[in-house]
């Protein structure tokens, strides 16, 4: 039987880029050792981080102004590592708050100094995108979190979103990469790899230029991002083996035809499940339309009072697995991320019309 993972992160590879890996850990690229084994300073590894880094660079058209970085610590670090390298000394900064991820950010911001929360949706769960705030003139960056993996909701548009200071920093770690953006729009971009670019362990990081070695306080080296790019992400030893994968991913990327057409095969996939959960009569969605995420799409039975393990074990049987949704939302939730494919999300829809016929 074919399974379908739907996991929100770590989530599904596409099945080249596994054979790849298996092959990279026993004999990397004729060399007679493993990927595992071999020295970062080694000129393959070396190339290997630059060929991975000018395909980023490619697939999104980052201007030349902007460094590459592969840092470790998740994109939980970055919560941390913003504030540290962009906050001024006593100053604060803006976050719009959509999900516990945006909360988590702006907590770690308010160990340095202030992280202001100008806007949330909170009180309703997280079912929408603020729109309306006003930004605070001397922050020193605004904060948002493009997709809210937990609940589902996404960022359309940017435009709404423009940073007065100049500094839009941006935590994509659900979609990445699964759509075009315009990145001259942020100054710093950060993605950890497990959704839709790779394994964790590395945590893609698109900063300007201009945003090096600010230094506002003391920096310990590892959260100073003026030593990675020092250094090409090679400071310390850096996680090969999931750059390697990610390098792999962004070649099944460019394969397929690059970014427009995986946001073409992305909107296809969840305008057919956003279609199936507004046609079953037994399931719905509680996020705000206009706010729906392409990468993370939760739902819930309509009669709130049928036990959500019938459906998640009737799934299971067929194949699709890991659906239930986050605790904090309940239901269920279906991660379609770059390399779920459609035939995926047509056995789910599929099994959402068994199960409405079996009732
Ligand atoms: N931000 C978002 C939007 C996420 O979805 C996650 C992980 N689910 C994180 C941050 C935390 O990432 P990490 O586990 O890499 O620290």
């Amino acid at each position: 039987m074919k399974i379908y993972n739907f996991s929100a992160g770590p989530a599904c590879l596409p099945e080249t880029v596994l054979q790849a890996v298996r092959d990279a850990a026993i004999d990397y690229s004729g060399s007679g050792m493993s990927i595992m084994e071999m020295s970062h300073r080694s000129k393959p590894i070396v190339d290997l981080f630059e060929t991975a880094s000018s395909r980023v660079r490619d697939l999104l058209d980052i201007p030349s102004n902007y460094h590459i970085l592969w840092l470790q610590g998740g994109a939980s670090l970055q919560f941390s590592m913003v504030p540290f390298n962009l906050l001024s000394e006593n100053g604060s900064a803006d976050y719009i708050d959509t999900g516990s991820w945006s909360f988590k950010a702006a907590a770690e911001c308010n160990k340095l100094g202030t992280g202001k929360i100008i806007a949330s949706s909170r009180d309703s769960n997280y079912t929408f995108i603020p729109k309306e705030f006003e930004q605070n003139h001397d922050a020193s960056y605004l904060h948002i979190t493009s997709n809210n993996t937990i609940y589902g909701t996404q960022y359309n548009v940017f435009s709404e979103v423009k940073s007065e200071g100049g500094i839009l920093v941006a935590d994509m770690s659900s979609d990445i990469l699964s759509r075009s953006i315009d990145v001259s729009q942020f100054g710093v971009i950060y993605a950890g790899a497990q959704k839709n670019i790779g394994p964790a362990g590395v945590t893609l990081v698109i900063i300007r230029d201009d945003l090096i070695g600010k230094e506002y306080r003391e920096i310990p080296t590892m959260l100073n991002y003026k030593t990675h790019v020092a250094k090409n992400s090679m400071f310390n030893t850096p996680p090969v083996l999931s750059v390697f994968v990610v390098n792999e991913t962004l070649k099944w990327i460019e394969d397929l035809g690059g970014v427009l057409e995986v946001e073409k095969r992305n909107i296809n996939k969840a305008g057919k499940l956003y279609a199936e959960i507004k046609r079953n009569s037994i399931f719905t969605s509680l996020v705000n339309k206009e706010d729906r995420s392409m990468m993370n799409i939760p739902f819930v039975h309509t009669d709130q009072s049928i036990d959500d393990n019938q459906f998640l074990l009737f799934c299971e049987e067929r194949g699709l697995k890991t659906l239930k949704g986050h605790r904090s939302v309940g239901g269920f939730r279906a991660s379609l991320y770059n390399a779920m494919p459609e035939e995926g999300v047509d056995a789910l829809v599929h099994a959402m019309q068994e199960f409405e016929n079996s009732k």
